[in-house]
């Protein structure tokens, strides 16, 4: 049976369709309309109806949506996502049943990612951390099997909590210094590179030069950034008392050694001296659409 899936982002959106095997079977991209929610989820909804005109075998009122936090996802309402401010209040459950037959569901991107996640790694462990690093930081958890989302569906926005104490940037969002999306993001390798450099560097130029070790001052910032990151893993193995964390997200599968320096931290520094940490780099494309499969199974 195939089931519409929509991964709603601050710049594009994507309606497909995806069978349980996690294939997608057709996908429609659009730039995601950051001024008018109405015309969004119009846009959405042509295209979903569409697909339950010209399929076979298709779950006619599934409709799973991944959101942009904050939103209270249990009623698919926009709370105040940084990117589309525009949608704040907006209640897309209520838009969707008025103009439509589908019964709507919601998740943050996580979740849904870390629901594709676990169809691969069920046979090996059941309670797990996800953890993204790209733009932002996000993370989930799944425990015995099942997803953890918190009262409202917010469960693990780790992004704006304090990493850092001694750092000198205030993030524009949650307004503190030090928080973890400002200092072990890609947006924050490219800031911190740029600051250097002064003038605009890539994440992926600045990576290229850590590997290269061509520059004493990129090289001591990422290896900071590589450090910030093993103690946040220390304080998840620790926190949620998990031995295995997935990471995915673009920064993740660049050449940095995550994994083995994740690994060897937490083997040092943490007190259960003879527990195995696992730390896999996730190997899915698209495992935010296609893990919106599994939402509400
Ligand atoms: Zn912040």
């Amino acid at each position: 049976m195939l089931k519409i899936c929509v991964d709603i982002g601050g710049t594009k959106t994507i309606v497909g369709l995806i069978n349980e095997d996690l294939k997608i079977i057709d996908s429609k991209k659009f730039e995601t309309n950051k001024v008018d929610p109405t015309a969004q989820f119009n846009e959405i909804l042509k295209i979903a109806k569409q697909y339950v005109t010209d399929f076979k075998s298709i779950d006619d009122t599934v409709l799973n949506i991944a959101m942009p936090g904050p939103c209270d996802y249990t009623k698919g309402l926009f709370l105040n996502p940084p990117n589309l401010q525009a949608y704040n209040g907006f209640n897309a459950e209520a838009y969707i049943t008025e103009h439509s037959d589908f019964k709507p569901q919601f998740v943050n991107d996580t979740d849904a990612a870390i629901l594709a996640e676990y169809q691969y790694i069920e046979d090996v462990v059941e309670d797990f951390i996800y953890l993204t690093i790209s733009t932002g930081v996000g993370m989930a958890y799944v425990r015995k099997g099942k997803i953890v989302s918190g009262v409202d569906g917010n469960f693990g926005e780790i992004g704006h909590t304090v990493i850092k104490s001694n750092s000198d940037y205030k993030c524009p969002v949650c307004q503190q210094y030090g928080c973890v999306e400002n200092e072990i993001s890609g947006s924050a390798i490219s800031r911190k590179a740029s600051e250097i450099l002064n003038r605009v560097v890539s994440t992926r130029e600045a990576i290229q030069m850590y590997i290269d070790g061509d520059n004493k001052a990129v090289k001591d910032m990422i290896e900071e950034v590589i450090k910030l990151t093993q103690q946040l893993c220390i304080n998840l193995f620790s926190v949620f008392n998990i031995y295995y964390i997935v990471l995915g997200g673009g920064v993740t599968q660049s050449p940095l050694p995550y994994k083995e320096s994740i690994k060897s931290y937490a083997t040092a520094h943490h007190l259960i001296h003879n527990s195995s940490f696992n730390v896999e780099v996730s190997h899915l494309e698209a495992n935010v659409l296609t893990g919106l499969y599994f939402v509400g199974k």
